[in-house]
C-alpha cells in the first residue's frame, strides 16, 4: 500500500502525464480522495479486507440462509444454521493444516515460529512478507532503535515511489513501527519491519505484534453465536 506521499505524487505524475489536469471527474476523486483512498485510513485496521468486502460478503452470506423477510425464529434458526456450518468448515480446515505442515521458505527462527503460529493463510502472506525483505537493505542503525531500509533497486523505481523507510523500536514493548504503517493497517508484520527483525536476530514474533486472530489458537474460546447475533439482525432489518 502507496504512502501519503506516494499517493499524492503518483496522483499528480498521472493527471501531468496524461494531460488530466482540467479533467472533471480527476478533479473530483482527488477532492474526495480522503473518502476512498487507501492510504488515508491505512491506520485503521482493516482486518485484511476493505469494508465494502465484508459487508458484501456478510450480505451474500445472509441471503443464502435467511429468506427474504423472514420471521425473527426463522432467522434465530437459520443464523445459528450458519453458524453451525461455519464451524464444521473451520474444523475441516483445521484438520487439513495439521495434516499439512506449512514449510517455512529461508529457515529463519521467526519463520518457524511463525509457521506454527498462524493459519496457514496467515502464514502464507508472511512468507511473501519475507520474500519482499530480500529487496532492502538496512542502510542506517544509529542507536540500535532506529532503523533506516532502502530498496535495493531505488534507482530504477518510479519517481513517485518511496524507496526508504524508518523503523523505530520501543525496547520496553516490543514494538516496531515503521512509517508506511502497514502493520497497524493489516494486523501482520510487514517487510520493512520483517528485515529489521531478521537481520537483528529477532528468534520471534514479538507478543505485542501477535493478533490473537490470525492465529490457529484463535477459535479456541471463540463464541461469535451470540456476540453477532444481535449485530446480523440489525444488519438483516437494515436491507430489509
Ligand atoms: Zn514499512
Amino acid at each position: 500500500m502507496l504512502t501519503l506521499e506516494e499517493f499524492e505524487c503518483g496522483w499528480d505524475y498521472l493527471t501531468k502525464k496524461y494531460d488530466l489536469g482540467g479533467n472533471p471527474f480527476m478533479t473530483r476523486a482527488f477532492e474526495v480522495r480522503e473518502k476512498w483512498a487507501k492510504p488515508y485510513f491505512n491506520d485503521i485496521f482493516c482486518a485484511r479486507m476493505s469494508t465494502t468486502q465484508r459487508s458484501e460478503s456478510a450480505n451474500h452470506v445472509l441471503k443464502v440462509y435467511v429468506p427474504c423477510k423472514s420471521s425473527i425464529n426463522m432467522f434465530v434458526k437459520q443464523y445459528t444454521r450458519l453458524i453451525d456450518d461455519r464451524e464444521k468448515a473451520d474444523d475441516k480446515a483445521e484438520k487439513n493444516r495439521s495434516q499439512k505442515i506449512s514449510k517455512p521458505m529461508f529457515g529463519y527462527p521467526i519463520e518457524k515460529h511463525a509457521s506454527k503460529l498462524y493459519t496457514p493463510a496467515v502464514f502464507k502472506l508472511f512468507k511473501a512478507e519475507l520474500k519482499k525483505t530480500t529487496s532492502y537493505v538496512i542502510v542506517d542503525n544509529s542507536d540500535g532503535l532506529c532503523y533506516e531500509v532502502l530498496h535495493v533497486d531505488s534507482e530504477n523505481r518510479e519517481s513517485w515511489s518511496r524507496v526508504n523507510f524508518t523503523i523505530t523500536i520501543d525496547p520496553q514493548l516490543g514494538l516496531y513501527k515503521c512509517q508506511c504503517r502497514l502493520y497497524e493497517h493489516f494486523g501482520i508484520i510487514r517487510c520493512h519491519i520483517m528485515l529489521v527483525m531478521t537481520q537483528t536476530g529477532v528468534m520471534k514474533i514479538p507478543e505485542c505484534h501477535i493478533m490473537k486472530r490470525w492465529t490457529v489458537d484463535a477459535r479456541k474460546g471463540s463464541n461469535v453465536k451470540n456476540g453477532n447475533l444481535l449485530q446480523f439482525w440489525i444488519m438483516k432489518q437494515t436491507e430489509l
